[in-house]
């Protein structure tokens, strides 16, 4: 299918300034943008292809290239070449208020450059591992974390000047908070190395923080880890990871629950399993058992005469509890007959005993597979 022209594309004249091009973007990109268009694949093409005429349309070079070549100027010598590789989507998911955006256009469509927001001046988030014992998810409990972070340095209150003195102009970028440099055909953006993008200097720096605005610190927090927490929750504790600096937030700090293997029970979700080993006597006779169970206590289950190998019990609610209800999963035990070894002379008597009575009666699923394997001889 033969490519839209890019004016048609972004709705301009081929005479459209540079503003104009830029306003019709914006337009188009803020109706299609995929964050907008959850799951719609005709908006995110479009968005693309807006994404894809301004890159061309918003530069120069690019655009008179394109007046003259068409979209061959852009065809490497394998076919399609240039922007079929970008993820624009992804690239540019937040697109009005994105560092990724501001920062990829502004090189070429040459806005002014901006002064970081306090935003960009939030403490980072922190992860914490924690590990506990099924017996701790199926409980819960208040667990102490220790860690190291930052808080903020309260001569300074993070802003990193000596009480009395104020920061003043960065020399580097002259206030811009970002600086230009070329490469090739590109002019990159950056925020500047010299005031990370503030567009101050601190003059005094605090004597406390050396002008940081924040200093490393151990914690210890207690926070509840609540029943029936799986392996792999995240718990967020808002507000608890590295301090901000210049009026930012602090970040969050998460602690990743992982809930360890128990020798007994295995967990799927709510509910618990295990495997109860009963004698070949206890499963034809029948029999009452007690189990464990995850609470530390235990309960009876009925073994009715003649229970076979594999057969599931279910004691309800005896499972793990349900975060988002306060009721309970259920435990299931699965009987698993042992076949006796190393037989008393006594025991050894009595089987054979028993064996010359067995019948057909007293073994009705191999009474049925024998005769069904006769059927299979016959035939
Ligand atoms: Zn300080
Ligand atoms: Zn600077």
């Amino acid at each position: 299918m033969a490519k839209k022209d890019y004016y048609e594309v972004l709705g301009v004249i081929k005479s459209a300034s540079s503003e104009e091009i830029k306003k019709a973007y914006r337009k188009l990109a803020l109706k299609h943008h995929p964050d907008k268009n959850k799951n719609d694949k005709s908006a995110e093409a479009k968005f693309k292809e807006a994404s894809e005429a301004y890159h061309v349309l918003s530069d120069k070079k690019r655009r008179s290239n394109y007046d003259q070549f068409g979209h061959a100027a852009f065809e490497g010598a394998g076919g399609r070449g240039g922007f079929s590789n970008f993820d624009f989507s992804g690239a540019f998911s937040d697109i009005f208020g994105s560092d990724i955006f501001d920062d990829f256009f502004e090189g070429f469509s040459g806005t002014r450059g901006r002064r970081r927001r306090s935003a960009d001046f939030r403490g980072a988030d922190l992860r914490y591992d924690l590990s506990i014992s099924l017996e701790d998810a199926y409980n819960g409990k208040k667990q102490e974390i220790n860690f190291s972070s930052s808080e903020k340095c309260g001569r300074c209150n993070g802003y990193g000047s000596e009480p009395g003195s104020k920061p003043v102009t960065c020399s580097v970028c002259g206030g811009q908070g970002s600086v230009r440099s070329s490469q090739g055909f590109f002019t990159i953006q950056q925020a500047c190395p010299e005031c990370s993008g503030s567009g101050e200097q601190i003059s005094s720096p605090c004597e406390e923080c050396r002008g940081i605005g924040k200093k490393q610190t151990k914690k210890k927090i207690f926070t509840s880890i609540p029943k029936g927490v799986d392996d792999g929750t995240r718990i967020r504790l808002s507000g608890k990871g590295e301090a901000g600096i210049k009026g930012g937030g602090n970040g969050d700090l998460y602690i990743f629950v992982s809930v360890r293997g128990h020798n007994i029970f295995k967990r799927s979700e709510e509910n618990l399993f295990f495997e109860f080993p009963i004698s070949l006597s206890d499963a034809a006779l029948g029999t009452i058992v007690e189990v464990p169970t995850i609470d530390g206590g235990k309960a009876k289950v009925k073994i009715p005469a003649g229970t076979q190998n594999g057969k599931q019990f279910r004691l309800k609610g005896k499972g793990m509890p349900i975060m988002r209800n306060k009721d309970y999963g259920d435990l299931y035990i699965q009987a698993v007959t042992e076949v006796p070894v190393s037989l008393t002379k006594e025991q050894k008597n009595l089987l054979e005993k028993f064996k010359k009575l067995e019948d057909e009666k007293s073994n009705p699923i191999m009474k049925d597979f024998f005769e069904k394997a006769k059927r299979f001889w016959k035939n």
